[in-house]
């Protein structure tokens, strides 16, 4: 590669594009599913990249990963059965598994080719992986939602790539359908939702879909991510059965475990909706 290469991921979308300074690419493969790409970058650490799009990268992964799970596990009294579909990273699992309160997580990833190249290239990341209460699958997580038994989860995430591909099915109310069915009173479901910037109708869509499939309370949180377009993104949790005021801010203030953007402050942040934001979703 020459001294001044780059990797440019670019968003049709938003008519926009971000790009990272790389030295070398590590690793190209195309698996059943998708084309993964690991790239050694001059500033962001390593960065993987599944068909063209940005995944993870060592510097700013923490933001999402945390983002994904602590806001959810905070706001359920006990979430003690947990599932991830998607997340082959395994980032948001070694989240997961900071809450002592959590008995098992599942972690449902189509690609075991994702998991495999983040234990290579994002050890740390993995660091979780031979936890007792966790078990990894490499099955659809769209199949595995639909056989899960009823009223058996606290908690699902999906951390998912876009909605294309393998996961378009992951944003549709035949999906949250079967999340509903498989979680108990007081359980909550939350998928990274994109940037509220540049994807303001799919959040509205996915939230009606929710909706539809019997979820009440549903919030969107958003917060920075400077590797995914705009850098500016969001989740947006639902919840069956119980609405989503509040979360349990004393048990936030005294976690037993380190993060480096989460806290009660990011936790309520994150919550407030700029206007444009709250006008389009009916807040
Ligand atoms: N944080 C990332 C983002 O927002 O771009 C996503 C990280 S994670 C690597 C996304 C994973 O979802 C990918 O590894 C992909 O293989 C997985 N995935 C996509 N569709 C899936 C499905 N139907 N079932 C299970 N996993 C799926």
């Amino acid at each position: 590669m020459s001294d001044n290469a780059w990797f440019t991921e670019q968003h049709e979308h938003s008519g926009s594009s971000i790009g990272f300074r790389v030295k070398q690419l590590l690793h190209s493969e195309k698996t059943p599913f998708q084309t993964i790409e690991i790239y050694d970058t001059t500033d962001w650490g390593k960065l993987m990249v599944i068909d063209g799009c940005t995944m993870v990268s060592t510097r700013d992964n923490f933001l999402y990963h945390e983002m994904m799970s602590h806001p959810a596990l905070f706001t359920h009294a006990r979430a003690k059965r947990v599932v991830i579909i998607g997340g082959g990273d395994c980032g948001t699992l070694r989240e997961v598994l900071r809450h002592d309160e959590v008995e098992k997580a599942v972690q449902v990833e189509i690609d075991e080719r994702v998991t495999r190249l983040a234990e290579k290239y994002f050890p740390e990341l993995c660091e979780a992986n031979d936890d007792p209460r966790a078990e990894l699958l490499f099955i659809d997580g769209i199949k595995y939602m639909a056989e899960c038994e009823p009223d058996s989860l606290d908690l699902v995430i999906v951390d998912s790539t876009d909605p294309v591909g393998p996961a378009e099915g992951l944003f549709n109310a035949a999906f949250y359908s079967s999340c509903y069915k498989a979680l108990r009173h007081g359980g909550i479901l939350v998928q990274q939702s994109e940037s509220p910037l540049v994807h303001l109708d799919l959040i509205k869509s996915m939230r009606n879909a929710m909706k539809n499939a019997g979820f009440q309370a549903a919030k969107t949180l958003s917060f920075p991510q400077p590797v995914y377009p705009t850098g500016w993104w969001s989740c947006t949790m639902v919840r069956k059965g119980a609405d989503l005021a509040g979360f349990r801010e004393r048990g936030a203030a005294s976690k037993q475990f380190a993060t480096r953007y989460y806290n009660v402050d990011m936790h309520k942040a994150a919550l407030a909706l700029p206007e444009f934001v709250r006008e389009a979703l009916g807040e």
